[in-house]
């Protein structure tokens, strides 16, 4: 009897959730249609929704709405908590399923190689993102004692990270953050707050209207020096060819013109101003210092040898996210993704047979969230013409209570859809208690917990 094309997607953040989706529309899922299983590490699906964008986001949070449409779907089972490389490995996939999508993303902070970089008060971007994101994986308390900050980069996850710096506890209270990110909020000491680019205004990767968003809290002074505002030629063309870069050159351009207002906390944009040292006084950050450049007509710079050093007792690097390398996957160090081909895996100049990866893992850091879906259809597209070609190798075990008696006999306690919406309700109910829409559960326990079937 003909059975449906069963998918193993690995990863549950928007471009595997996506990838279900494009399966479910596609003329597969017609009979004998398509049967999907996403395998997530953390208990509650939506990766980066989840555990990247701001708190003070909750438009974007908002597209975890959306998502729920395609979970929703009888065809999809999600499977929580459950690790790729130890719960369940590719031989595993291999048997249970005709075709394996990962989706893993990308989680930890890029390096950045300069003197001073391993100082105590030097932190990555995703470190801190994560613990105000009530991440469950990492510490709970986050030393907020420095009066002075520099983040390095110029995207928008450097604004996340000076903007939640900026802003102060009791503005950020109405959002869904933990009460142990509030309180360690409370202490927050930062008065300045310094965003540091080694190019110009015209390079600059911030979305214009993220960029205008530090503007709207009463309590940050936006600061944009006019020394800082040039162009060159290759500056000049990109801002006549992109309306966005045109854009966050005008906005960066009306606020170095204006008058510097007195809202408490200081928040300075540097551009031309490329980070060569964390400078160190026993073992700790006591500045950084960075090196004067200048446009060379093309849009890149070049060092003037000028130098300056900056009072800072703490400095976040904003320079980039990574993704982990995959067990028996292949892997590019330089790009820190998986090799593809139209997300197909590509090892040793061949196709990885029914292997495909999408979002992050494939493209790279880069790009919003709604870009993941046109990566997801064109990954999804290339799987199902495989499909047709009988391309796809065939699994031994294809029925899906395979694959749950496996996750039982190794004891993996994993979630499931509807356990997400039992975790959902725990954490509304935990924010209407304080008049918010939602406080966020952190301890893996307590998700675990609250997304567990009751006992009858
Ligand atoms: C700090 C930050 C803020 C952002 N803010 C915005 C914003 O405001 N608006 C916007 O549009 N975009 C924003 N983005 C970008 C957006 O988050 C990404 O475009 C999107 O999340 C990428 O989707 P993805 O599914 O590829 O990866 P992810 O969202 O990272 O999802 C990957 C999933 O795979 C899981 N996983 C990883 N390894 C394993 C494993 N071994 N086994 C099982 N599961 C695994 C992860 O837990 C995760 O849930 C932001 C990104 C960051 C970093």
């Amino acid at each position: 009897m003909p059975r449906p094309l069963r998918v193993a997607i690995v990863g549950a953040g928007p471009a595997g959730i996506y990838a279900a989706d494009a399966l479910l529309k596609s003329e597969a899922a017609a009979d004998p249609g398509v049967s999907i299983d996403l395998f997530e590490r953390m208990p509650a699906p939506f990766g980066l929704i989840r555990y990247g964008v701001a708190p003070d986001h909750p438009r974007i949070k908002g597209i975890i709405t959306a998502l729920h449409q395609v979970l929703d779907k009888p065809q999809i089972r999600l499977f929580g908590n459950v690790d790729y490389g130890t719960d369940i490995v590719l031989d595993d996939l291999r048997a249970f399923y005709d075709a394996v999508i990962f989706s893993t993303g990308a989680t930890a902070d890029r390096a950045l190689d300069i003197p001073g970089i391993e100082l105590d008060g030097s932190y990555g971007a995703a470190d801190f993102v994560s613990w105000y994101d009530g991440h469950p994986d990492v510490p709970r308390t986050w030393p907020l004692e420095a009066e002075k900050v520099a983040v390095l980069g110029v995207g928008n996850v450097a604004l996340d990270v000076a903007r939640i710096l900026a802003k102060t506890a009791d503005e950020l209270l109405p959002t869904e953050i933990p009460p142990n990110v509030y309180e360690g909020l409370k202490a927050n000491k930062a008065l300045e707050i310094h965003v540091f680019g080694r190019r110009g205004p015209a390079q600059a990767k911030f979305s214009p209207m993220e960029l205008r968003e530090l503007d709207h809290s009463p309590n940050i002074e936006v600061i944009v020096n006019p020394e800082d505002i040039d162009y060159d030629e290759g500056s000049i063309e990109s801002r006549r060819s992109n309306k966005q870069v045109d854009m966050v050159a005008k906005t960066l351009e009306n606020w170095a013109i204006r008058d510097v207002g007195n809202r408490p906390h200081k928040l300075f944009l540097h551009f031309f101003e490329s980070p060569a040292e964390v400078v160190g006084e026993d073992g700790k950050v006591v500045g950084l210092r960075t090196e004067r450049t200048e446009l060379d007509g093309t849009g890149n710079v070049k060092g003037t040898g000028e130098f300056t050093t900056w009072d800072v007792q703490a400095v976040y690097r904003a320079v980039g996210y990574l993704s982990d390398e995959l067990p028996k996957l292949p892997f590019d160090i330089g790009s820190g993704t998986v090799p593809d081909e139209g997300g197909r895996v590509i090892e040793g100049g061949e196709h990885m047979a029914s292997t495909y990866v999408t979002g992050w893992i494939r493209r790279g850091p880069v790009g919003l969230i709604g870009h993941t879906k046109g990566d997801a259809n064109e990954t999804v597209a290339n799987l199902l013409e495989d499909h047709r070609e009988g391309r796809l190798l065939t699994p031994s075990a294809p029925e899906e209570a395979a694959v749950v008696a496996h996750l039982r006999d190794k004891g993996v306690e994993y979630t499931t859809w509807e356990g997400w919406y039992r975790l959902d309700a725990a954490e509304r109910a935990l924010g209407e208690a304080e008049g918010r829409e939602r406080v966020k559960i952190v301890e893996r326990e307590g998700m675990l917990r609250a997304s567990a079937e009751p006992r009858g």
